[in-house]
């Protein structure tokens, strides 16, 4: 028997707090949610039993970075563990190295085991040792144009030029000729070192439309690792995910459980524990890459929950506890126990008006009606008529998860909940979304990552 936590602290806001918070509670377990001054009025902070402003006089982003002051904070206030959620100090093995020596559990990977898997060079590392191909790529990060020509005379163009410690799809530069692959090299190792503090870039071969295809893992601090399947995320606007499912549509029967092996071989190669997801591009002649491994609980769980009846956020934190995958409150003996029914969609709503470039749009949300019924699931960050959206975080304003026993059903109930919410004051991307989940390509399981690209039409 491994004791229950009594206090958990989510060290991040919106609708990741939130979520963490609900997991919490269902477990018996008290909550603690840190906010910035700007967030004063979030709703993360009142969904948590206590809650403490944290980064006085620092900037809205540098409140929920600070390590020190997260870890002093959950010290004093007795919290047995943290929970990093996604974004923020997630991925930053300092934090989890800060909790462990706090005596805090950390609800995610071990420092070592993101060091040894998050950054993208090291994970490609880590993937081609436990045999599992990756994409053609420098082995290790360039600095001088001529590795980046060199490389380029061996592999061609497009080539494209990734920061090391990159994500959310920043970083990253895709060249088609040598002016564009020195501009890119540059310009890519500026953006890292601004959003990541660590200018290290590499290099990869551009492929040409894959669809991105990840597989979600989950390990227990015993050994135990199973996968819970995979997630299609291919619909994405500049290199971000904007709608998600499980499971792929095009995935055949060889290919699904070969993906998922790899998976949890790279995965078993550090012997990872808690949840992660390791992530795959797919060619149109089906061959398949490893790209990276995100140490960390995902915007997109929510799909993998839905086709598979199981609580991610709630397994990660009993793991932390000490649970074994078999125990009964997580109830997962051996993978065979894993098992999926019908199909999940999730769309990420934002306050981001599509007919303007997806600028970001800023204001009071002057009317908030959301959508319910069967096969709907709301994640919401500060989604309340009278909220004020900021231009200090990101502008997700509510995830919409749907589930149908077939593709075409859950695209149905997304369809028709995108078409029940009723947000008045603030532009949102709703109407590109209902065009998008609407659209015969999407349905038919046919968008690779270029789909926005080339349908304008959607962003009308
Ligand atoms: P991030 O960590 O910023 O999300 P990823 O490495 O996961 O970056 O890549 C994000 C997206 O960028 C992928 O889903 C894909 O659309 C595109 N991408 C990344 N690498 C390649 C590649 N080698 N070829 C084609 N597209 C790529």
């Amino acid at each position: 028997m491994t004791a229950r936590f009594r206090k958990v602290l989510a060290a991040n806001r919106g609708e990741i707090a939130t979520r963490i918070f609900r997991a919490c509670t269902e477990l018996g377990i008290g909550t603690v949610a840190i906010y910035s001054e700007e967030d004063r009025l979030a709703l993360h902070r009142y969904k948590a039993d206590e809650a403490w402003l944290v980064g006085k006089g620092k900037k809205p982003i540098d409140a929920y970075l600070g390590i020190e002051e997260i870890v002093a904070l959950a010290k004093e206030k007795e919290v047995d563990a943290i929970h990093p959620g996604y974004g923020f100090l997630s991925e930053n093995p300092d934090f989890a190295d800060a909790c462990e020596v706090a005596g805090i559990a950390f609800i995610g990977p071990t420092g070592e085991m993101q060091r040894r898997l998050g950054d993208k060079v090291a994970g490609r590392k880590a993937a081609t040792a436990a045999g599992v191909p990756v994409v053609p790529g420098t082995p290790e990060p360039i600095t001088r144009e001529e590795e980046a020509l060199r490389f380029a005379a061996q592999h061609g163009y497009p080539i494209i030029v990734k920061a090391a410690a990159g994500g959310g799809g920043r970083g990253m530069r895709v060249a088609r000729d040598a002016r564009e692959l020195a501009e890119g090299l540059e310009a890519a190792r500026r953006e890292a070192a601004a959003a990541f503090g660590n200018p290290a870039v590499f290099l990869e071969r551009y492929l040409d439309r894959p669809k991105h295809i990840e597989v979600q893992v989950l390990g227990d601090h015993h050994g135990n690792l199973v996968h819970l399947f995979e997630r299609d995320c291919s619909v994405q606007r500049r290199h971000q995910k904007v709608v998600e499912f499980a499971p792929s549509l095009a995935l055949d029967e060889p290919t699904r459980p070969a993906l998922c092996e790899a998976a949890l071989r790279i995965a078993r190669s550090v012997g990872y524990r808690s949840a992660g997801t390791v992530e795959f591009l797919l060619d149109g002649q089906g061959r398949w890459y490893f790209i990276e491994m995100n140490p960390r609980i995902q915007v997109e769980h929510t799909v993998t929950e839905m086709i598979t009846g199981r609580n991610l956020v709630q397994a990660q934190i009993l793991i932390a506890e000490g649970k074994r995958l078999s125990d009964p409150e997580i109830d997962i003996p051996d993978q065979a126990a894993v098992q999926r029914r019908g199909y999940a969609i999730q769309c990420r709503i934002t306050t981001e008006d599509p007919q303007n470039g997806f600028a970001p749009d800023l204001g009071t949300l002057k009317a908030y009606r959301s959508p319910g019924g069967c096969g709907v699931r709301l994640d919401a960050g500060s989604a309340y008529t009278g909220a004020q959206i900021t231009p200090h975080y990101d502008s997700l304003l509510v995830k919409l998860s749907t589930w149908g026993l077939t593709f075409p059903a859950a695209a149905a109930v997304m369809h028709r909940s995108l078409i029940e919410f009723r947000v008045r004051g603030v532009k949102t991307n709703i109407p590109f979304l209902e065009n998008t989940v609407t659209h015969p390509d999407f349905l038919a399981g046919r968008c690779d990552t270029s789909f926005i690209d080339q349908h304008p039409e959607l962003l009308t």
